[in-house]
């Protein structure tokens, strides 16, 4: 049996009077692949926000690796070094190379030598196939190649966990298959754990170990992909499905 990665036992949110994650219960093993789908509004980014202590949770228990998220500054940091995010918008700094972004984190953070720093870099960089745009800032490269990059900088920090937010939904179109083909690859090859909310049904059936469906801030089911695209086995996620096939 593989060992449990990310468990979290009875969470609760609330943002003021709002409460946006209700009795949420979720047990990720290391390695696995989910994918987080459901309506916009349902909690899907507070929630995974949440595993990597963007944002602070009221009640219940968030366990990432071992350690408890909580108020000690400690296990925060030490759960950020594990847990890797890519965002919707990529959140790159604009005045710094494609490099010099990558090269940051494993400097500041790792505290590695800036030449072991750069080979990393090299070496992310060429798996998401634009090790020849090293030099150039982000805004001189495309969206799909943007999120490629913020990609390759989450790898540089050797995470166990990667969380994805809609990474491929604010890209053109045309720009969305070179995305998910680097993050199928990694789903592929790597034994990192990965929560990644997304619409991306080609994308769940090639790699999700299962679908896990929100609605009004809770998880309503987790179902096998095959079997959620097919007959998800809720009203709600049936529902949902009409809308957006
Ligand atoms: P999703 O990612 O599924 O679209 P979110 O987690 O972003 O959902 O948001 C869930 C709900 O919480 C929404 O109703 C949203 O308006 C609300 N919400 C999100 N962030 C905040 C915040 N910082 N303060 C207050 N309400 C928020
Ligand atoms: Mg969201």
């Amino acid at each position: 049996m593989s060992k449990i990665m990310i468990e979290l036992k009875d969470v609760n949110k609330w943002y003021g009077d709002f409460h946006v994650l209700k009795n949420v219960n979720l047990s990720v093993k290391e390695g696995e692949k989910l994918v987080i789908s459901g309506p916009s509004g349902s909690g899907k980014s507070t929630l995974i926000r949440c595993i990597n202590g963007l944002e602070s949770h009221q009640t219940g228990d968030i366990i990432v690796d071992g350690t408890v998220l909580n108020n000690n500054v400690k296990h925060l940091e030490s759960i950020r070094q594990k847990v890797g995010m890519v965002f919707q918008h990529f959140n790159l700094f604009p005045h710094l190379s494609v490099l010099e972004n990558l090269m940051l984190g494993p400097v500041w953070v790792l505290k590695k030598s800036k030449k072991d720093a750069h080979d990393i870099a090299m070496k992310y960089l060429e798996r998401v196939q634009i090790a020849d745009q090293a030099h150039k800032f982000p805004g001189q490269l495309s969206g799909g190649q943007q999120q490629r990059v913020a990609i390759a900088r989450s790898l540089c920090m050797s995470p166990k966990v990667m969380l994805f937010d809609e990474p491929t939904s604010a890209l053109d179109p045309e720009m969305v298959k070179e995305v998910l083909e680097v993050m199928v690859e990694l789903a592929e090859k790597e034994r990192i754990t990965m929560l990644c909310v997304t619409h991306e049904m080609g994308f769940a059936q090639k790699v999700a170990d299962s679908v896990v469906f929100m609605d009004q801030g809770m998880i309503v089911e987790q179902t096998p992909p095959e079997e959620f695209f097919t007959k998800p086995r809720t009203e709600r996620g049936q529902q949902f499905l009409a809308q957006i096939l």
